[in-house]
């Protein structure tokens, strides 16, 4: 997609509804953090930000109606390190459906989200993997089946930039 923005609020408009509850790390990328704190309560999306780097702090804030638990690590600016792997274990017994790590900061080379137990990955391209400052993009990494069906939101609906179309079984390229 078209930056890390757009991968980040693919996922949060395009897996959330009104009466759901996100737990998300107390500490991320600023466009993260704004967008969660000022656009989802608007749409009736309930979020508790927490210190990820305590899974205490994930358990006590976990509620019936939590759909999504979203980790940013290493924590942009802190650099603060969040336990992928027990934070998914701890979600999954808790019957969260949604893990997501914001792994930008990490690039694929130093951690492999989905090998942890991450149902989807978000990086800003923009950053460490563009490497240079002047190009902008964003990826979704999970499930084919999720992936397809958050495709034509994410991408047409939500400008994220359009991708593939079919039309009654053609593919259109736009
Ligand atoms: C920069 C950044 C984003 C947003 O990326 P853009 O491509 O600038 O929209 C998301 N998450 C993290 C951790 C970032 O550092």
């Amino acid at each position: 997609v078209a930056s890390g923005m757009a991968a980040s609020h693919a996922l949060l408009a395009g897996r959330l509804s009104a009466g759901d509850h996100l737990v998300i790390s107390d500490t991320n990328y600023v466009g993260t953090a704004e967008l969660v704190r000022d656009s989802l309560p608007r749409w009736g999306i309930e979020v508790s930000p927490v210190d990820t780097s305590d899974p205490a702090e994930v358990a006590a804030a976990v509620r019936p109606n939590t759909r999504m638990l979203w980790i940013e690590t290493p924590a942009n600016p802190i650099i603060r390190l969040s336990d992928i792997a027990a934070l998914g274990t701890l979600a999954k017994e808790a019957g969260v459906r949604d893990v997501v790590v914001d792994s930008t900061f990490a690039t694929p080379m130093a951690t492999r989200p989905v090998e942890l137990g991450a149902d989807f990955v978000v990086h800003s391209l923009t950053k460490y993997i563009g490497g240079h400052g002047d190009a902008m993009g964003g990826a979704v990494i999970g499930r084919k089946a999720d992936l397809d069906a958050l495709n034509l939101e994410a991408t047409v609906h939500y400008g994220g930039v359009h991708r593939r179309l079919e039309v009654e079984g053609v593919e259109v390229r736009l």
